[in-house]
């Protein structure tokens, strides 16, 4: 069976010029897709896809760039940094198939956000409530280390997904200290201004950001990443987690359950 992935025969060359023009989500995401702006990203994200992992030889990867995964109207946004090759990158939803993903969606079902706690592909009938997960670096780089020319690159995607969701967002979770760095001049390429000094991230660090044009302001929360680095040596616990996604619910007006 040939299982090499389709390749993408109407790439979008430049996030800059298409980003800005999708009217809906539906489109950015297909846009998003589309995307074979970074030659580096390009070749990884379908080499990995050729190669794949021994226990995933016999499916079919995706290889290519992961859209936003969630409803549009949500109040709450997770950014974390990049897809993961064998997670993201294979199944095509956002920390699906991975051990990060294990712990974040178990969590996610446990404070009300998510409809079931194990995510293994995107027809595992997974539905998200209210919230919506998002990355500023939509391709899986290598060691997972976008360069900063492919952080800024991929940044449009992000800057129009975000003022997409703006009519309802007004929480966003951060994971990790990278998304946190990566994030922020996104929020200033968007609408809402990011304090001098720039805010530290950290575990529930919070900061309120006034939108530049007088809107509601955004609700940025810092939360350790959930990578297997961090939750098996117990530096992020599942508790630690679900408080996290509570305090995001109590921000953005939602009763906690
Ligand atoms: S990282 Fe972003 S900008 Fe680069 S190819 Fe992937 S989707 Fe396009």
């Amino acid at each position: 069976m040939d299982t090499t992935p389709e390749l993408i025969t109407d790439p979008v060359g430049d996030p800059a010029d298409a980003a800005p023009g999708a009217g809906d989500l539906t489109e950015l995401d297909e846009l998003v897709t589309r995307c074979a702006a970074c030659p580096r990203l390009v070749e990884w994200r379908e080499e990995v896809a050729r190669v794949k992992r021994a226990a995933f030889r016999d499916q079919e990867y995706w290889g290519r760039p992961i859209p936003g995964f969630g409803p549009p109207d949500a109040e709450i946004a997770i950014v974390g940094l990049a897809p993961a090759a064998h997670g993201a990158n294979r199944t095509g939803r956002m920390f699906t198939g991975d051990r990060s993903g294990d712990v974040l969606f178990r969590a996610l079902h446990e404070v009300g956000l998510a409809s079931q706690p194990e995510a293994v592909s995107p027809h595992d009938g997974l539905t998200l409530r209210n919230i919506r997960i998002t990355a500023p670096v939509r391709c899986a780089p290598p060691a997972n280390k976008p360069t900063p020319a492919e952080r800024d690159t991929c940044r449009p995607w992000l800057v129009r997904e975000l003022d997409l969701m703006r009519p309802t967002l007004r929480v966003v979770v951060v994971l990790g200290g990278f998304g946190w760095q990566a994030l922020l001049p996104v929020l200033a390429d968007a609408v809402w201004q990011v304090p001098r000094p720039r805010p530290k991230f950290g575990h529930l660090a919070h900061a309120e950001l006034p939108a530049t044009d007088g809107g509601t302001p955004l609700h940025l929360l810092g939360c350790y990443h959930v990578s297997q680095q961090n939750t098996f040596t117990g530096k992020l616990t599942p508790k630690m987690l679900r408080e996290v996604f509570q305090q995001a619910k109590q921000l953005a007006g939602r009763r906690t359950s």
